[in-house]
């Protein structure tokens, strides 16, 4: 599932691909992922415009258009971009397809329909709207901010991290990489959690971001040392070679160490 690292990869990519191009059509082949606007709407908000610059807030995109209106992707659990001009390059799943008049097209494919895209005219609103907390890698997040978040919570650390009204960007996958990293277990409450430890998880948090951001939110490619090149039933931990648990939180599957994430 697209987290920060995966979206502002899609990000760099539609600023190197897509932007200062005219929009000549507009295919919305899935109706189903718009929020709050119609076909037509989107059709005469984007026909004829030009992709201006890029923006994000954890897991969201956003595409500012030379009309100053902003295209908003969220890529669900399987959403990605793609921008081709054969059609034998079109990805498999397409939701929505933008071409330019370069003959070029930018898709936004999304197998299981979960993402979602809309066009508002203030981004800085929208993420307000949606009661987002500060961008986990944004200059907003200082310790005392990340602090003041986390101790007044009693839900386990990793469903904190992974609440986008804390904290915005971080899901499944980083929240357990992170915890790793860390070595806090991820059942601790927040409000447990001590001085110590909260300064840890925050240096960990941008580090780890940055470092996926580095390699493209591609697992392959990360350290050794990262627990999601791991992660899985037969995992075991990079650091001391035991076998990996695994634990529901929020409905997700968190993978840790015990002996490395002590409780
Ligand atoms: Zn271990």
């Amino acid at each position: 599932m697209p987290e920060l690292p995966d979206v502002e990869t899609f990000r760099r990519y539609l600023s190197a691909t897509s932007l200062h191009k005219k929009i000549k059509a507009v295919n919305i082949l899935s109706p189903e992922i718009l929020e709050q606007i119609s076909v037509p709407q989107l059709k005469e908000g984007l026909k004829g415009k030009y992709f201006e610059t890029t923006l994000r807030h954890g897991k969201y995109l956003c595409v500012l258009l030379d009309s100053s209106k902003c295209l908003v992707m969220h890529f669900g659990m399987t959403g990605f971009l793609k921008y081709f001009m054969k059609a034998e390059k079109e990805p498999p799943h397409e939701r929505l397809l933008i071409s330019f008049t370069n003959r070029y097209h930018l898709a936004y494919d999304c197998q299981r329909k979960l993402g979602k895209i809309t066009l508002v005219d203030d981004f800085n609103q929208f993420i307000q709207d949606k009661n987002l907390g500060p961008d986990a890698l944004s200059s907003d997040l200082d310790f005392n901010t990340f602090k003041e978040a986390i101790i007044q919570r009693r839900a386990s650390i990793k469903a904190v991290l992974m609440n986008q009204k804390v904290i915005a960007g971080v899901g499944n996958i980083y929240s357990d990489e992170i915890l790793f990293q860390a070595q806090i277990h991820p059942k601790i409450p927040g409000e447990q959690l001590g001085d110590k430890q909260l300064r840890r998880l925050f240096l960990v948090l941008e580090k780890v971001l940055e470092t996926a951001i580095d390699h493209q939110a591609n697992p392959e490619k990360f350290p050794q040392s990262y627990i999601t090149r791991h992660r899985g039933s037969k995992g075991k931990c990079p650091k001391c070679k035991r076998q990996l648990k695994k634990t529901k939180i929020s409905g997700r599957t968190a993978y840790y160490c015990a002996n490395c994430q002590k409780i």
